[in-house]
């Protein structure tokens, strides 16, 4: 008899997320009730986001409740099903948490084709974080051919993604990411022209360098003193999307920006964009993506955690730079 496992939230961190913050359960497997289905959960992704819904401050998004499951994407396998558009066996990506098995009316939930990419790729390159680097990088920044891009965690799920779209539009790509492998990575398998290894002690010069014509596009995942060194670079009439702030996310006292005179004598537009808010473009992204992938035009990696109760901590990890490409949990 399968039992169900879940990770629901025991309380909201302050400062760093600690495994305490988590609790695991273990209860039965729910059953369909008329018009839903039950998921089998195959991947779960781990997001930065989650960090924010852990919290109640205010945001974008409604905080998860102590003892409740924390949100997330899955994909998995319909194992059950008394809804006209699913049938067992159906592989399915959706908001169905950190759990083993989830019983769902179908809302948020959409079929993926495991012959196009890898299953797990729906939750990646071919899912939210990649319909995060289309819609900021295509649509918010609109890179003109030459110009030059720059972006943040460019190893990670998102600025892996983006540098690799501005190569495709002609642009030269410049990645800011943690420590010499990831930036080796960057450069060799992803194509970047140049990555800045921000830990190496010397990121104002290291980009100027990288940068000898400034910064057109600034693909923003990380705030704090990289904003601040990726300001004093950009050009006049340069384009920010501002996508995340992850180093702020478990600070008591977070950085701010102070080179926002940059903006003011640059003219420079930024745009915050929460990707959810793009359903409109979501789909022709993920299907285009999905296409660049199989084609090999965009490369793509992972990080892979073994079972649910692995998540707190690759969840953690995650969040410190731990991760190396997409960090997912493996889950059956
Ligand atoms: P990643 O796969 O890039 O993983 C997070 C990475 O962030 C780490 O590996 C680490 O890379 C980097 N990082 C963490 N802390 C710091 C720090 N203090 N300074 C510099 N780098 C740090 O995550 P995602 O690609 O999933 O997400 C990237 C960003 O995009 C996040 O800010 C996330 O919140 C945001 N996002 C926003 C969305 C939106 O709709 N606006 C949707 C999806 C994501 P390294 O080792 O290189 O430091």
């Amino acid at each position: 008899m399968a039992t169900n496992l879940q990770v629901q939230l025991a309380s909201r961190p302050t400062g760093w997320v600690e495994e305490s913050n988590f609790r695991i359960v273990e209860s039965p497997v729910p059953k369909p009730g008329p018009g839903q289905l039950l998921v089998k959960n195959l991947w779960l992704s781990l997001d930065p986001y989650m960090r924010g819904r852990m919290s109640d401050a205010k945001s974008y998004a409604t905080p998860v409740q102590i003892g409740e499951v924390m949100v997330g994407g899955v994909v998995g396998e319909v194992a059950e099903s008394n809804h006209p558009k699913f049938k067992p066996g159906d592989n399915v990506v959706g908001p169905l948490g950190w759990q083993l098995y989830a019983a769902s009316s179908g809302d948020g939930l959409a079929k993926v084709d495991p012959k196009l990419v890898p299953l797990s790729y729906y939750l990646g390159v071919a899912g939210m974080p990649g319909a995060t680097a289309w819609v900021g990088l295509l649509e918010h920044c609109q890179p003109k051919v030459g110009e030059t891009v720059a972006v943040t965690a460019a190893s990670g799920a998102v600025g892996s993604v983006v540098g690799q779209l501005a190569k495709l539009q002609g642009c030269r790509a410049v990645g800011i990411a943690g420590g010499k492998s990831k930036c080796d990575y960057v450069v060799k398998e992803l194509g970047f022209d140049a990555c800045v290894d921000y830990k190496a002690g010397n990121l104002q010069d290291d980009l100027k360098a990288a940068t000898p014509e400034g910064i057109d596009c600034y693909f923003e995942n990380v705030g704090g003193e990289l904003m601040d060194a990726v300001f004093r670079r950009l050009n006049p009439f340069s384009r920010v999307a501002l996508c995340g702030l992850i180093a702020d996310y478990n600070a008591t006292d977070p950085y701010g920006v102070k080179m926002i005179r940059s903006v003011l004598v640059n003219r420079v537009n930024i745009r915050g964009f929460i990707v959810s808010d793009r359903q409109d473009l979501y789909m022709r992204a993920v299907g285009q993506l999905a296409k660049l992938v199989a084609q090999g035009k965009i490369k793509y990696r992972e990080t892979v955690a073994e079972g649910l109760r692995s998540a707190p901590a690759a969840f953690i990890g995650m969040l410190k730079g731990a991760n190396f490409g997409k960090q997912l949990v493996k889950l059956a």
